[in-house]
Order: structure tokens, then C-alpha cells, then sequence
């Protein structure tokens, strides 16, 4: 795992902190009591390692630590879908949209947005897409 990626309990808790920032460590651990169960020292740690990783800002008032997000959710969001498809052949690209499709549901104004999007892309789009891989590593005709 990359230094700055994100796992998925420190998700649970960004979504928090981007939501409710600045916010201390105790009322983080409120807001999740029911969904997660994690004892404060839990939320503590991932708030900690979430600081670590210069994703959160920390400011003392008080005698209490207030936390505010350094990183916004859309960059985050779009660092993790970079990573992921920097995982996979570009030829299956669409295979994993066609999944989110096909799986999430999405408004009629969502869908009419993509439409658009998809129209304009298919003006510029190369006749096949080329596999970039590393040989051995997919089974493109290299
Ligand atoms: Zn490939």
C-alpha cells in the first residue's frame, strides 16, 4: 500500500472529518459508534495515522485536539480511482465500468451527464485501446 492511500477504516473516518471539521477525536468516535463499534483509542490511532500521512491538520483548544482535513474529498476520491486503474490493463477499463454500471444505481440526470460525457470522448476516441502492461503480467497480443 502506498504511503498516502487511504484504507478503508481510514475512510470511515475521513468522511467524518470532511464533514464535521474541525472536529475532535472523542466526537469522531460518536458519530461512529453505531456503524463501527471502535473503542476511542481505535479512532484515535487511525485519526493519528490519518495525521501522519498529512491528510488532517491538527490545532489544541483547550485541552482537546481539534482535527480539519489538508486533502478534499474529490482529490481523494480521484487518487484512489487513479490508483485502482493503475492496477488494471487499459483494455478492461471499460469491463470495470460497465460493473459500476450495471451494479450502482444512478439518477436519470446522472446518467444523461455520462451520456454526454461519453458522446464527446467517442469524437476522439482511437478505433482500439493499447495495452500498456508489462509482459506476463496480462494476455494482450503485445
Ligand atoms: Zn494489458
Amino acid at each position: 500500500m502506498q504511503e498516502n492511500q487511504i484504507s478503508p477504516s481510514e475512510w470511515e473516518i475521513m468522511r467524518v472529518i470532511w464533514t464535521n471539521y474541525p472536529i475532535s477525536g472523542k466526537e469522531v468516535n460518536e458519530i461512529l459508534k453505531e456503524k463501527k463499534e471502535w473503542k476511542l483509542a481505535t479512532t484515535k490511532t487511525l485519526i493519528g495515522r490519518l495525521v501522519k500521512k498529512g491528510m488532517l491538520s491538527t490545532e489544541k483548544r483547550g485541552r482537546k485536539f481539534e482535527y480539519s482535513p489538508l486533502v478534499t474529498e474529490k482529490e481523494s476520491m480521484d487518487e484512489s480511482i487513479e490508483d485502482l486503474l493503475n492496477q488494471i490493463c487499459n483494455t478492461k477499463i471499460s469491463d470495470s465500468i460497465e460493473t459500476i454500471l450495471e451494479k450502482r444505481t444512478l439518477s436519470k440526470s446522472e446518467l444523461e451527464q455520462l451520456e454526454i460525457i461519453i458522446k464527446k470522448k467517442k469524437e476522439t476516441a482511437p478505433e482500439e485501446v493499447v495495452c500498456e502492461c508489462t509482459p506476463g503480467q496480462c494476455d494482450c497480443a503485445h
